[in-house]
């Protein structure tokens, strides 16, 4: 079953298209990665997918609703969310206080409602599961910016697991990381999406290949290549042009 999808999207930039014309389906508890060079159109992709930049052409589908002209916050109510290439943590609080925020964020209006008590009662728990989803009871009270930058990812996909979200869209969670890390990173990956519809933009190709199910390809705006990772690896234009080889 599709949970997501883009319908003959685009985006133009004055008469460029960074995004042209891409159809596609993403299936519930899919793992997709989106693969392509340096200016492809991924994070563009990303952008439209989520709303943070309009479309110019096409509709994105949650869920079979047409979702293309809700704000963010409506999109991130119904369970689609995103982290960013640049990491967005608040680096002086707590890896808690971080997670709290978020929590708190999500609830709202319930929030309110709750007694005082019961309230922090409910908000704690949360901040306790979150803790444990994201391996970082050991780091609690420990401020962002004195983790290591894997941690801090860990962290930043944490905050948006906060909101509850059942696609979730990981924009290079690997960058900037050793190879340690990178594969502490890629096992979370993989573990997170034993709950969740991942959508994973990433340059580490082993990683892309090892973890996925499907590989969607970019170049120039469009989409070249669909398949399972070994049929993306055999695919003679995509490994011409994207894996070398
Ligand atoms: P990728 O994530 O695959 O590296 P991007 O989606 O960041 O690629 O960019 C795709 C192309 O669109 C690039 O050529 C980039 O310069 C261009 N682009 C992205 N955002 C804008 C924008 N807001 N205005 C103009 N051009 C943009």
């Amino acid at each position: 079953m599709s949970i997501l999808e883009a319908r003959n999207l685009g985006v133009k930039f004055g008469s460029f298209s960074a995004v042209d014309d891409v159809s596609v389906a993403f299936e519930k508890g899919c793992l997709t990665s989106v693969i392509g060079p340096n200016g492809a159109g991924k994070t563009t992709f990303f952008n439209l997918l989520t709303g943070f930049h309009p479309p110019s052409s096409g509709s994105v589908f949650f869920k079979d609703e047409d979702i293309t002209q809700l704000p963010i916050h409506a999109k991130v109510q119904m369970g689609l969310t995103r982290t960013f290439q640049v990491l967005n943590v608040f680096d002086q609080l707590t890896v808690m206080e971080n997670l709290r925020i978020a929590v708190q964020r999500l609830r709202g209006n319930p929030w309110r409602m709750l007694s005082r008590e019961e309230g922090f009662t409910a908000v704690e728990e949360e901040v306790e599961r979150l803790l444990e989803a994201v391996h970082l009871k050991d780091f609690r009270s420990t401020p962002a910016d004195e983790m290591s930058h894997g941690h801090r990812r860990q962290l930043e996909i944490g905050l948006s697991l906060g909101v509850n979200p059942e696609v979730l869209l990981l924009d290079e969670p690997m960058s900037g990381l050793g190879m340690y890390e990178t594969g502490r990173m890629s096992d979370f990956i993989e573990e997170l999406a034993e709950t969740l519809t991942v959508v994973l933009v990433e340059h580490h190709m082993s990683v892309v290949m090892k973890i996925s199910q499907r590989v969607l390809v970019l170049q120039n705006g469009r989409l070249i290549a669909d398949g399972a990772p070994a049929e993306i690896q055999q695919n003679s234009a995509v490994r011409e042009a994207y894996l070398g080889k």
